[in-house]
């Protein structure tokens, strides 16, 4: 068997962000020796210096150990790269174009390019960044077209990735399946020898074409949408009807066809993924007539972006109409806990709305005040929950951490005038609040008179 003889491929990851750092600290992990690209001097810097440039848990234990071990390092040149792996994962940002809808595909475009424009030896060119469908195929004409036809084999196949920030670690040394798109025979072995790990302990390999490898991604981040924007829609008719949607949502989580994750009330989801990925793919349905999809995400999206604004009336409501110069204490900035995250954050987006009205804002996030403060620096932004509190006409909870969920609702009583809280997220335990004297608001959850 000359598989296994064969030394262990080298790995390249082009684009070291959230996905691609992770990635290549992970690759490091398995064993394999690994080169991160980035075209960001400063990141590459830190990187590195074994510094995560943002906040992932376990992640910064695992990129000390790749770099200390020697398998790990970091470079800006696309060459270096080209010269050393045999199979490159292509991890470089698809966000929102400006003005439009779709995908900013010049990312992925410069990587493939540049990779085809350099490599001197056989190499396998993985796609792992979110994409519309049929840009896979596009980049593989494009390789073609640039690497000599007596040159050195080079081929590509699409491997999407499916990690979640705050556990992109767990996710990537232990995916739920591996989806490779396009492989030849000898691209799938290579791909099935770098997750020769997860595999070995009965993860799912599914080995497709490679508009079905692009579209299993972009439709699992649909159906998650979907499943917020249901819950949060329903959650308007619980308002009207004096229904409990929490009650609800775990009363129809029961049925193993529908299932409890991802059904939970509240701000709605944000972040640097679902908003773009549903935008890109009503974008792309539309190109290709496929219109279903189209109106689908554009109710998704729309009763999305609706949650924000309904928060927004519910903060200006409790000011008695009013937020002008009224203090608000706002707990939470990232898109969601375990991340400092503030991509099209709704935590964010809802304390900018209440400060353009004249509120006065302070925010306060365990791990996304500096990332926050970046991103909206006309905000105030406290040290702690208590000081976020203190003095506030109305609290609102916009993001589910731990530590808020857990916070002392009387010692925090006694920080405020107003004492109000808006539970946007659905998750303090609201008798306990209601008993220390607050008036609690929660999204679908009637008030008790
Ligand atoms: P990011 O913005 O954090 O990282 C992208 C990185 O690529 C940046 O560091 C940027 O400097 C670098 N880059 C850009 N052009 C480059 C080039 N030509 N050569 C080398 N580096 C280049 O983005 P991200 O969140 O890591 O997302 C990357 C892709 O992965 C997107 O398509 C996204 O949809 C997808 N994805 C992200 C997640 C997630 O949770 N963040 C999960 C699954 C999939």
């Amino acid at each position: 068997d000359t598989s296994t003889a064969a030394p262990a491929p080298r790995i390249s990851v082009v684009g070291t962000g959230y996905l691609g750092a992770t990635h290549a600290a992970a690759m490091a992990e398995l064993g394999f020796e690994v080169v991160g690209v980035d075209v960001d001097p400063a990141k590459v810097e830190a990187l590195s210096a074994g510094k995560v440039p943002f906040y992932e848990p376990g992640l910064p234990e695992l990129l000390v150990r790749g770099v200390e071990s020697g398998r790990l390092r970091f470079t800006t040149d696309l060459a270096e790269a080209a010269a050393f792996a045999d199979v490159h994962f292509v991890c470089v940002g698809t966000p929102q174009q400006p003005g439009s809808n779709g995908a900013d595909l010049r990312y992925v475009e410069a990587a493939f390019e540049g990779l085809a424009q350099h490599l001197t030896k056989d190499a396998l060119l993985v796609g792992k960044s979110t994409v519309p469908v049929g840009t896979a195929a596009l980049m593989a004409e494009r390789v073609r077209s640039i690497v000599p036809a007596d040159g050195p084999r080079v081929e590509l196949a699409w491997n999407p990735e499916f990690l979640r920030e705050g556990k992109a670690v767990q996710d990537t040394l232990a995916p739920d399946r591996v989806v490779v798109g396009g492989a030849s025979p000898w691209g799938e072995e290579l791909l099935r020898r770098v997750y020769a790990k997860p595999l070995a302990t009965g993860t799912p390999f599914i080995a497709t074409d490679l508009p079905t490898a692009e579209l299993v991604k972009v439709s699992a981040n649909a159906f998650l949408a979907t499943k917020i924007s249901f819950i949060n829609a329903i959650s308007q008719v619980c308002d009207k009807a004096g229904a409990d949607v929490t009650v609800l949502a775990d009363a129809l989580g029961h049925d193993v066809r529908i299932g409890r994750q991802f059904l939970n009330a509240g701000l709605g989801f944000g972040g640097g993924c679902l908003p773009k990925d549903i935008r890109a793919l009503m974008h792309r349905a539309g190109e290709l007539d496929a219109n279903w999809l189209v109106s689908l995400m554009q109710d998704v999206d729309e009763i999305n972006m609706w949650q924000r604004q309904r928060v927004v009336d519910m903060a200006v409501e409790a000011c008695g109409g009013s937020v002008l110069n009224r203090r608000v204490g706002v707990l939470g900035a990232a898109f969601k806990p375990d991340t400092d995250d503030v991509r099209d954050s709704p935590a964010l987006n809802v304390a900018a709305a209440l400060h353009l009205r004249g509120a006065q804002v302070v925010v306060f996030d365990p791990e996304a005040g500096e990332t926050g403060k970046r991103s909206f620096p006309a905000l105030g932004f406290g040290t702690s929950t208590e000081e976020a509190v203190q003095g506030a006409d109305v609290v609102l909870v916009l993001t589910e951490w731990p530590e808020f969920r857990t916070a002392d609702p009387v010692a925090l009583r006694a920080l405020t005038t107003g004492a109000t809280v808006i539970d946007a997220r659905n998750c303090l335990p609201a008798q306990a609040w209601r008993d220390a004297g607050w008036t609690y608001r929660g999204l679908g959850v009637a008030p008790v008179q």
